[in-house]
């Protein structure tokens, strides 16, 4: 039985980082039929919208997604399509591990977090009202004298909903990939009553869970600071969308970059596996990005299959080469202008070599 799998290459270096993933899956011998679809600006021009229906009618059917990252432009007025789909499909979780792996170069040693960022609201929810708006001022007037009259405003909603969805996955992930801690991030001390919700909703969730998964809380500010100190002392982390987007970056630079760092946007009925950096668009073409974390991406999805010997082979040949050193793309060398480091399909050639 083959799979049948929604691919959408995405732009800038999506392309070339989606054809490295979609080739070493097939050569796992994992068999797979991929539905291709675009979305992004380039599409606009014809489809008249960066995220056409027939894309999410694919990944409905489909269940399975696989996606390469697609550039949002700055204050164009466009919304960006990777918020878009999480929105349209329910993908209420965002799970992103960062596990170091050796011969990556790091200052650390032994980093093995999951981050677990809620997906739908916070500010990320696009509820956002423009400078000399009359909605702007009106919810000024409401602020009486707390915001400034010639403000743009944001609206952070976080709900009970929303919270209980996103502590539960956690919780569950961690029972069922033998996890033993989830820490729960905000800032409750300052923002009492939507931060405040997160952190009360949290404990409420995690008394289910009492003397299987430990269960602790900690500052956003603070949390920032611990993990580049003693990343070893975490394991499963929840946050809100806004911090958990930032602190997944953090953890990314903690185990080598955003060159090695999976993702996948988690809903009830599908799945989108996307790898947590963007389309890094001054290196379009050039092949010269790290395909790792697309590959990652890769390994998540079969793992999701229940392609679990072909997951664990990819992963292993994807370490080995990392390990080796010698095959790998500039951002995994020691220095980034190490005139040794290979190209995005040469990796690539490595790993199948490997598998
Ligand atoms: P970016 O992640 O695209 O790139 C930042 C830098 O990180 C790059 O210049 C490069 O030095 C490094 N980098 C990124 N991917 C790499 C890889 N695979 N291998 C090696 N190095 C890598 O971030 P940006 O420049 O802020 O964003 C570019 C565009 O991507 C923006 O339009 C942004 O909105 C979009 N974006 C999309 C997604 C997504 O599709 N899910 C996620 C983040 C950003």
């Amino acid at each position: 039985m083959s799979y049948r799998v929604t691919l959408i290459p995405g732009d800038g270096t999506g392309p070339e980082l989606v054809v490295a993933t979609r080739r070493v899956i097939e050569a796992t011998g994992v068999p797979i039929e991929w539905e291709e679809h675009q979305a992004g600006l380039e599409v606009m021009e014809q489809a008249g919208t960066p995220l056409p229906a027939s894309v999410l009618d694919s990944i409905r059917r489909n269940r399975v997604a696989l996606k390469g990252p697609i550039t949002t432009p700055i204050g164009t007025g466009i919304r960006s399509v990777n918020v878009a789909l999480r929105q349209e499909l329910g993908l209420y979780a965002c799970l992103r591990p960062c596990r170091l792996y050796p011969g990556v170069p790091s200052p650390f040693k032994n980093v093995d977090l999951v981050i677990v960022r809620e997906n739908t609201e916070d500010l990320y929810a696009g509820v956002e009202f423009d400078l000399d708006t009359p909605e702007a001022a009106q919810i000024a007037a409401m602020g009486k004298g707390k915001i400034r009259p010639d403000s743009a405003i944001s609206i952070k909603p976080i709900s009970v909903t929303g919270t209980r969805q996103i502590v539960k996955f956690a919780f569950d992930y961690a029972v069922q990939h033998r996890r033993c801690k989830v820490t729960a991030v905000a800032k409750a001390n300052i923002m009492k009553f939507t931060d405040g919700l997160f952190f009360r909703v949290a404990r409420e969730v995690a008394a289910g869970y009492e003397g299987k998964v430990e269960y602790e809380e900690r500052l956003i500010d603070n949390m920032c600071m611990q993990l580049v100190q003693k990343p070893e002392l975490y394991d499963v982390l929840v946050l809100p969308n806004l911090y958990g987007d930032i602190v997944s970056d953090l953890a990314a630079g903690l185990v080598g970059g955003l060159g090695v760092a999976p993702g996948a946007n988690i809903g009830d009925s599908a799945v989108v596996f996307e790898a947590i950096h963007g389309s890094a668009p001054k290196y379009k073409g050039l092949n010269k990005v790290n395909p790792t974390a697309l590959i990652l991406c890769g390994v998540l999805m079969l793992r999701h299959l229940g392609e679990t010997d072909a997951a664990q082979r990819l992963e292993s040949a994807t370490a080995a080469v990392i390990a080796e050193g010698a095959q790998v793309t500039y951002d995994l060398k020691p220095t980034r202008d190490d005139p040794t480091a290979v190209g995005t399909r040469e990796m690539t050639d490595a790993i199948i070599a490997r598998l």
